[in-house]
């Protein structure tokens, strides 16, 4: 449950726990979080991502206790036989569906990975998707003005879903077909993670919906 780890009370309390997850980075980096994966599972996306943009902060974030730590073990294995690379990349445990504000201030992220979430089939249980209407106002919330948010899921209901989600919120727009061409991150949502890989491996299909956060039309 999640008396079993900690929950900073606020980002800025969360900041100070930087040090410890990019040491290299700090102490005299300012530099902030950038990049969010939700539900990271194993971390195939995060080790991807952060030879890709060696200069960019980025977390994980996954409820699993042991899968957290086979994800912090990962890590700091690849920064001890690469030394000066993967210091960019970490990791902790916690429930995003309750904690993301807790973690992250208004404006902070420049990306968001929601990567073969668990489906939560049953109507009852939708309240417990990772991308609803309410959690879309937080994500929109910690989201820069022109950051992106990428879903992927190889089940079609959920894809559905998501884009659904997505598409009926005033802050966030598609990306076209055209910028999702030119965006090299957007193969590795298959070809990066694990779940991904599974996917490839059976020959299912995969469905992706990926939207830019927009500036509010309404004055606020
Ligand atoms: N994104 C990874 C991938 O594509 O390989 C893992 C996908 S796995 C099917 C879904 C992951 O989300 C699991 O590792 C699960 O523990 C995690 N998860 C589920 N609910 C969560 C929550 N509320 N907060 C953080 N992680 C969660």
């Amino acid at each position: 449950s999640d008396s079993h780890f900690p929950v900073p009370i606020s980002p800025a309390h969360f900041e100070n726990d930087c040090t410890a997850h990019f040491p290299k980075f700090f102490p005299n980096g300012s530099k902030k979080i950038e990049f969010a994966d939700i539900g990271c599972g194993f971390g195939g996306l995060l080790i991807s991502l952060a030879t890709l943009f060696p200069d960019t902060l980025m977390i994980g974030m996954e409820l699993r206790d042991k899968v957290t730590e086979y994800v912090k073990e990962r890590i700091l294995a690849l920064r001890a036989s690469s030394p000066g690379r993967y210091d960019n990349v970490s990791v902790v445990r916690t429930n995003s569906m309750k904690y993301i504000p807790n973690y992250f201030e208004k404006a902070q992220l420049t990306k968001m990975f929601f990567l073969f979430p668990d489906p939560h089939f049953k109507e009852k249980n939708h309240r417990r998707r990772v991308i609803s209407p309410h959690l879309l106002d937080e994500y929109a919330y910690v989201l820069k003005v022109g950051g992106i948010i990428y879903t992927i899921s190889d089940v079609e209901e959920l894809g559905a879903w998501m884009t659904g989600c997505l598409d009926d919120h005033e802050l966030f727009e598609p990306v076209t077909e055209e910028e999702l061409a030119a965006d090299p991150v957007v193969e590795l949502l298959s070809t990066a993670t694990e779940e991904g890989q599974k996917v490839a491996r059976n020959e299912g299909q995969t469905f992706r919906a990926v939207y830019r956060r927009i500036a509010s039309s309404h004055a606020r």
